[in-house]
């Protein structure tokens, strides 16, 4: 073969024109100027074996090809494809033709051995195009005399070429095919990652956490719609989204999304049946944890490693997108906690009074924990339990429970804080407070008052798993404010009971008697006034001493509280005369009291002494009824006692007459 037919053999198709103005052009020259290289051709057997399949049909029609039978041999001379009959001989890999024409790259006509019966066999080397490497060997064997060695060789030649086309025509079919696969591929890449970029973005400014958790499910459902999604949440955070679930470790052990929680990766959960549902469990986490477990469920098909890559990278950036909004909410609660905590103290320090301190602490516990019932129970000494101070559930105000009772006693007695999270299923006591209510969560914490425990705050919730620690955080900061306001008005209340009080003899003062007969004159309908003076007091004085004196007044004294009722008003009148105001009572039920007074005071004393007493009374329906005239009237009655001899009991001239 000449160098010119060699050149013909190898552009069979002719390098391509690259015109700028037509785009296509360059595609179709690409095309053209591919080639394959002796590095393809232990890959190119099956394409060579189809092409060949297809070209034998297109010839089989042709007359002139009727006596040749055909084969091809790789490029190494084994055998690939061909007639049936003619494989053990090719096999052999010993035929002649076929040796030269491997050797010098050229076609070649030559008789068979006899195994083939001295056939004619062409060989006819088949060049890449662009290269002119040998990549295979087209045979045909014809019959010694029909038609000729030099015909065959000029039948075979050009069908050689055509054999070729067709080889390459399928070679670009598949690159073509192939090049669409990459493209495909490369588009969806491309259209993944401007997703999860704009997705990035997104969660990125998301400060809040519930808006993370939407726009982390609604992405996910949006470019996988085929995919049943769940997230599950650890942690107490609530969510409204309807695709959110709590994520309550002890009771599914077993399931994905907790192996996923417990294990940190994702876990992916096949079953046998090869069409059956896949489980997915795709860890939400940041930097400090996981948060919480996408759960997938679709079809096997839909989880490719690109597809499950993608959803890893989304659940990532929801996670840390969860953490900075988490923080930035944490922050600003710290911060809000922070003010209501100085209002708080404010309006508890302006207040000395309890059951406004009471009043306020229980509003402001319910509003600032959101909780549906507070209870404050504090220690009763004298009741020896746990009165109700204050509540919202006003059916129990008052009431004084055994401190061996219920959840406050429990709190009390251990001096712990409680959380219960679901009363129905956890009851470390029986409870008034969540029985009456109907509730189901508890927050519990001691009251420390003048750093002892003095009594125990309460907070219901009617769910279940409604208070978090933080939520026993800001109700300890809190209690330990209102314990200190409480205790200060317990100071103040006792400070204000020692500047009414008189100190030798222990009962009221003067000025503190005159108050509360007033506040009765304002609320009762009727009552009287006795007022005691201790006989010649200053002889005793003098024949005693003052000491003894102070003595003897203290004795009067506490004659005088113990002869009368729980709720009448005993008082130091003036130096060594005392006064008892009886509510409600009359001016003859006042005799018999000051009676008992007089007679004890006679028998009872040491140094003996005698007192004289005065009486008065006051109805609603009097004229002028004052405390200034109700004394006056007690005083002048006084002195008519003493005027008439002493140690005896005269009731005011107005009653008498
Ligand atoms: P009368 O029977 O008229 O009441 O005679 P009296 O001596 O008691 O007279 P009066 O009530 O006017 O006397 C008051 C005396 O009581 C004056 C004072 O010496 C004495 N006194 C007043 N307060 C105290 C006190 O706190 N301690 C003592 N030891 N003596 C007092
Ligand atoms: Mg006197
Ligand atoms: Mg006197």
């Amino acid at each position: 073969m000449s160098e010119e037919q060699r050149e013909v053999y190898k552009g069979y198709i002719g390098p391509a024109i690259i015109d700028d103005e037509m785009p296509l052009r360059g595609a179709s020259s690409i095309l053209q100027n591919l080639d394959i290289t002796p590095y393809d051709f232990t890959y190119l057997h099956p394409l060579i074996e189809d092409s060949y399949m297809e070209w034998l049909q297109e010839c089989s029609q042709i007359e002139a090809l009727k006596p040749f039978r055909w084969a091809v041999l790789s490029h190494d001379g084994a055998w690939l494809a061909g007639a049936e009959e003619l494989r053990a001989y090719f096999a052999a890999g010993d035929d002649d033709a076929v040796a030269q024409a491997l050797r010098y790259s050229k076609p070649v006509c030559s008789r068979s051995m006899e195994r083939l019966g001295g056939q004619v066999i062409c060989a006819v080397p088949l060049l890449s195009r662009v290269y002119g490497d040998l990549f295979a060997i087209m045979i045909s064997v014809s019959p010694p005399d029909e038609p000729g060695k030099d015909r065959a060789l000029l039948l075979t030649e050009p069908y050689a070429l055509l054999y070729r086309a067709n080889f390459y025509r399928r070679f670009e079919h598949l690159f073509v095919k192939d090049l669409e696969e990459v493209h495909v591929k490369a588009e969806r890449e491309a259209s993944r990652r401007s997703l999860l970029f704009q997705y990035v973005k997104r969660m990125h400014v998301q400060i809040n956490v519930d808006s993370v958790i939407t726009e982390a499910i609604e992405s996910v459902l949006s470019l996988y719609p085929d995919v049943k999604v769940e997230l599950y949440m650890s942690q107490d955070h609530e969510s409204a989204h309807p695709l959110v679930r709590q994520l309550l470790l002890r009771h599914w052990q077993e399931e994905v999304f907790v192996r996923t929680f417990m294990e940190g990766k994702m876990t992916i959960h096949k079953q046998e049946d090869p069409d059956a549902l896949v489980e997915v469990g795709i860890p939400m986490g940041g930097r400090q944890g996981v948060y919480g477990v996408f759960h997938l469920e679709a079809a096997p098909s839909v989880f490719s490693e690109m597809d499950l890559e993608l959803l890893s990278m989304m659940a990532d950036a929801a996670g840390t997108s969860f953490e900075n909004a988490k923080l930035y909410e944490q922050s600003n609660l710290m911060i809000h906690e922070l003010r209501m905590m100085n209002e708080l103290t404010r309006r508890l320090n302006k207040s000395l009074h309890l059951v406004e301190i009471f009043k306020f602490a229980n509003k402001e516990l319910l509003s600032m924990l959101g909780a549906d019932y507070c209870c404050i129970l504090i220690y009763n000494a004298e009741l020896d339990g746990l009165e109700v101070v204050s509540s919202n559930a006003e059916w129990m105000l008052k009431e004084v429970h055994d401190i061996s009772y219920g959840l406050g006693g429990l709190v009390y007695r251990s001096k712990e804080a409680l959380i219960l999270a679901d009363y129905e299923e956890e009851r470390p006591a029986e409870s008034r407070l969540m029985e009456s209510t109907g509730s189901r969560s508890l927050v519990a914490t001691p009251l420390l008052i003048n750093g002892e425990v003095g009594g125990v705050v309460l907070l219901t919730h009617h769910k279940p798993h409604y208070f978090s620690y933080d939520s026993y955080r800001l109700l300890q900061a809190l209690t330990s404010h209102i314990g200190l306001a409480i205790g200060n008005a317990f100071l103040h209340a006792e400070v204000r009971r020692m500047a009414n009080r008189d100190m030798l003899t222990g009962l009221y003062a003067r000025h503190y008697l005159d108050d509360l007969i007033q506040e009765c004159q304002n609320r009762d309908v009727c009552g009287s006034l006795i007022v005691i003076d201790i006989d010649q007091f200053k002889q005793v004085n003098d024949t005693f001493g003052h000491q003894r004196g102070d003595n003897i007044l203290k004795q009067v004294s506490g004659i005088v509280k113990s002869a009368i009722r729980h709720n009448d008003i005993p008082a130091r009148w003036g130096g060594e005369e005392l006064a008892v105001y009886l509510p409600g009572l009359g001016v003859m039920q006042a005799v018999r009291v000051a009676e008992r007074i007089r007679s004890r005071v006679a028998e009872e004393t040491d140094p003996r002494v005698t007192v004289s007493c005065g009486i008065s009374e006051w109805s609603w329906t009097d004229e002028k009824v004052s405390v200034e005239s109700l004394f006056y009237r007690a005083d002048m009655a006084l002195y008519e006692a003493k005027n008439g001899g002493r140690n005896r009991i005269v009731v005011e001239k107005s009653q008498t007459e």
